[in-house]
């Protein structure tokens, strides 16, 4: 199988702070990767550096065939779309234009109106509520909201930072079914980032533990779940 996403070797200094030593993994085209670790261990670096926000100072970050990194680019032009940490939407502007600002790139209006109706059908209460403000929703309603305005620019990667932060257990179930919908149903590659690691291993293939800014595991979803290491330091068992 192929990597839609490759990561080698990524040094990344905050100043005069090493946060990343030397990560490498794979994220393999179309299907869900987990990349789980405690608070602080490097998981919201890492994507800020795939999508060209942080500049390595060592390591290479391939995405679809193609040398992002060390030279920044629009990450959208290589496919790659980021929900971030904290959903950073605009408050006072309605849900349909949050969703409309993720698209930005995409020139015809037919196709906006095409991944609108997609992300509507994801995300029914999105519909619902698409002239409210952004800022009114619910804590899960506006983890939608970042996640369909990232839908928007079609990628072919989609980076998912912190989706179940803040949000009722209830709710994280229903969006972890729809990520794996939306995985399933575009063969959307997605790079899942959770301290949920239960949340995170059961819907990937691979999974990756990040532990003070190196790689310390990986393996498939369900070995990382049953893995005694995994088991006393993320999962509480
Ligand atoms: P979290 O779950 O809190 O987002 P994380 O695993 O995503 O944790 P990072 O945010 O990637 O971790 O942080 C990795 C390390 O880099 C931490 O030690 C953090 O303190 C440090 N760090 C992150 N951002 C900065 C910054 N802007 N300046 C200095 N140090 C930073």
């Amino acid at each position: 199988m192929h990597s839609e996403v490759s990561v080698r070797d990524l040094v990344v200094n905050y100043g005069p702070v090493r946060a990343l030593h030397g990560v490498s993994f794979d994220v393999p085209a179309g299907q869900i990767a987990a990349l789980v670790g405690s608070n602080g261990a490097g998981k919201s670096t890492v994507l800020k550096a795939i999508c060209g926000l942080l500049q390595p100072v060592e390591g290479e970050i391939v995405v679809g065939g193609e040398v992002m990194s060390p030279k920044p680019g629009d990450p959208l032009r290589h496919g790659v779309a980021l929900s971030p940490e904290g959903r950073r939407l605009f408050g006072r502007l309605p849900v349909e234009e949050n969703l409309l600002m993720g698209a930005y790139t995409v020139p015809d209006a037919a196709s906006r109106r095409e991944m609108m109706e997609r992300v509507y059908g994801y995300f029914p209460r999105l519909r619902e509520r698409r002239r409210q403000m952004a800022g009114s929703l619910s804590g899960g309603e506006q983890q939608m909201c970042a996640i369909g305005r990232a839908l928007m620019a079609r990628p072919k990667v989609l980076l998912l930072d912190e989706p179940s932060l803040g949000i009722a257990p209830i709710i994280v179930a229903e969006l972890a079914k729809i990520i794996e919908e939306i995985s399933r149903d575009m063969s959307m590659t997605v790079l899942l980032v959770e301290q949920n690691a239960q949340m995170a291993l059961s819907l990937a293939s691979t999974g990756i533990v990040l532990e003070t800014g190196k790689v310390v595991l990986t393996g498939t979803g369900s070995e990382l779940l049953e893995s005694p290491e995994v088991r006393a330091a993320y999962l509480g068992t």
